[in-house]
């Protein structure tokens, strides 16, 4: 097989801890079919394979590919007509959003994230109307845009089996709405629930049609504890254990969470996981913002993952997340963009960037806020280790797959870059999307010099475009009815639901007093 030399001036193999990456300077990887043969000096691994072509050049950084650990559509919510709110109350509006193609949408956001050098995401697909045979046909369609595209993806439907719109049974909330509004809500919700049963089994499908795929992995993922029956739960755990499949779960998002797993189960909700084995090195927390400190203890212990999401938790009101308390427990910690990022967009190098700055609380130690290393590690090696391809991505070791981009060093350091800065510091805090110029994923360029190679950006867009301006259908347009009744007494739902429980986090300011 032909082998290609992928050279930078500086090449970044990975993150040893938190102040040491191994950097080859003149470096390049040597790529073989999908996989990573040889790292090293250029000079060394050219005079090795003088035949090979050739990618990159001493103006270039290689990175290793950056994987999104918690993803789940295309146009943003922004985009589709709901402005950020409270979690709980954001869930209701987002009924307004219409029905978008789902492989232009998935493509648009993949453009994005393979724009700013991601190459694996972790996409948790929610929310598409049964039965089950068409959810099954909806996660078709999303996992068929990566193949289009070439992205790596761990695909997993979100499952939910009860208390579809606030944190009590459906039934029991519709009882109290007007008996119009009630029944057109119920309507709608019915249409939404599975069971674990068809669950599974659509899983274990979805495995088999994408089995010779090794860019495309199915996984499992509990949505969120309000949302999965016990009875469910214990699917997960045994399906978990049998299959050995990485769970994604939401855990903790917010304050009214922390009340909700304590009214159903006088505890807190990663006490109620390991209550019924599903912490462990299979399970990853999404969000985790209000884990308590022996819940922190719990997962450390247990080796479970956290997936950060910053600019989610920010823009949901739903907190910042300790992350200076997880990895002073030595936690695995995954990065996030969630629904979007800050700047409505998927950016991972800016998502980086605010991970980086905003866990940098007052004082001198540095020990006590993250490094620049440490915040790549976790948007690539951690985040892989969320996934089924596990430690085969995030790092350029031989053997890995070749997912990587090329970075621009002059758009990071033209005029001038002072030598005393590190280079990963660097590329962490001036790198920019545009700089990324070359993508490769499973030994293919996907993206060069910022030019989709098997897409084409523009006519799909165009397309999106088209479909977007015609008039709203009828369903779309009783759902925005029904989001403008549901919300006031969604609203009236959660009034007083915080009575009783601690409002700040145990790390809060004011709680150190
Ligand atoms: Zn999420």
């Amino acid at each position: 097989m032909t082998i290609t030399l992928v050279r930078g001036r500086y090449v970044i193999e990975r993150v040893l801890d938190r102040d040491t990456a191994v950097i080859h300077e003149d470096g390049a990887v040597a790529v073989e079919g999908d996989r990573i043969v040889a790292i090293g000096s250029h000079a060394d691994l050219a005079a090795r394979w003088p035949a090979a072509g050739t990618l990159g050049s001493d103006r270039h950084v290689v990175l290793p590919g950056l994987v999104n650990g918690h993803h789940h559509v295309g146009l943003t919510p922004v985009q589709l007509g709901s402005l950020d709110q409270p979690l709980e109350l954001w869930f209701a509006t987002r009924m307004v959003a219409r029905d978008v193609d789902l492989h232009l949408d998935t493509l648009y956001s993949a453009f994005e994230m393979i724009g700013s050098g991601v190459t694996t995401v972790q996409h948790l697909h929610g929310r598409a109307p049964g039965p089950i045979e068409a959810v099954e046909q909806a996660a078709l369609k999303v996992i068929g845009a990566y193949r289009a595209i070439g992205m790596r993806v761990s695909y997993s439907y979100a499952f939910r089996d009860q208390n579809m719109l606030v944190y009590e049974d459906d039934a029991a909330f519709v009882a109290r709405l007007p008996q119009d509004l009630g029944a057109r809500l119920a309507e709608t919700l019915a249409r939404f629930r599975i069971t674990a049963e068809e669950y599974f089994a659509m899983t274990a499908r979805l495995a088999e049609a994408t089995e010779a795929d090794p860019r495309v992995a199915i996984q499992l993922a509990p949505t969120n504890l309000h949302w999965v029956s016990d009875k469910a739960l214990e699917g997960f755990r045994d399906v978990s254990e049998a299959r050995g499949l990485p769970m994604h779960m939401h855990l903790n998002e917010t304050a009214y969470q922390k009340r909700y797993a304590r009214l159903r189960g006088g505890g807190t909700a990663a006490e109620y996981l390991r209550d019924r084995g599903l912490l462990g090195p299979r399970m990853t927390l999404g969000h985790a913002v209000w884990l308590t400190e022996a819940d922190i203890d719990l997962v450390a212990e247990s080796g479970t993952l956290i997936c950060h999401n910053a600019s989610s938790n920010l823009r949901l009101r739903s907190g910042v997340a300790c992350l200076n308390c997880f990895a002073k427990r030595g936690i695995r910690v995954a990065m996030g963009m969630d629904e979007a990022g800050i700047n409505d967009d998927r950016d991972m190098l800016a998502e980086m960037r605010l991970v980086l700055r905003l866990h940098r609380v007052p004082g001198m130690d540095p020990a006590e806020v993250p490094t620049a290393p440490e915040v790549l590690r976790m948007a690539s090696e951690n985040g892989g280790l969320t996934t089924p391809f596990g430690a085969a991505i995030g790092t350029l070791s031989p053997g890995s797959f070749a997912d990587l981009s090329l970075v621009s060093w002059d758009a990071l350091s033209h005029p001038y870059l002072d030598p005393l800065i590190p280079v990963v510091d660097a590329v962490l805090l001036r790198a920019k999307a545009g700089g990324v110029e070359t993508v490769m994923i499973g030994g293919e360029v996907v993206m060069r010099d910022r030019r989709f190679t098997r897409i084409d950006r523009e006519a799909a867009l165009a397309e999106l475009a088209a479909q977007l301006a015609l008039p709203l259908k009828p369903e779309e347009e009783r759902r925005r009815v029904l989001a403008r009744d549901i919300l006031p007494h969604v609203r009236d739902f959660y009034a007083g639901y915080l009575d009783g429980e601690v409002r700040e986090p145990f790390y809060a300011p004011s709680s150190r007093r």
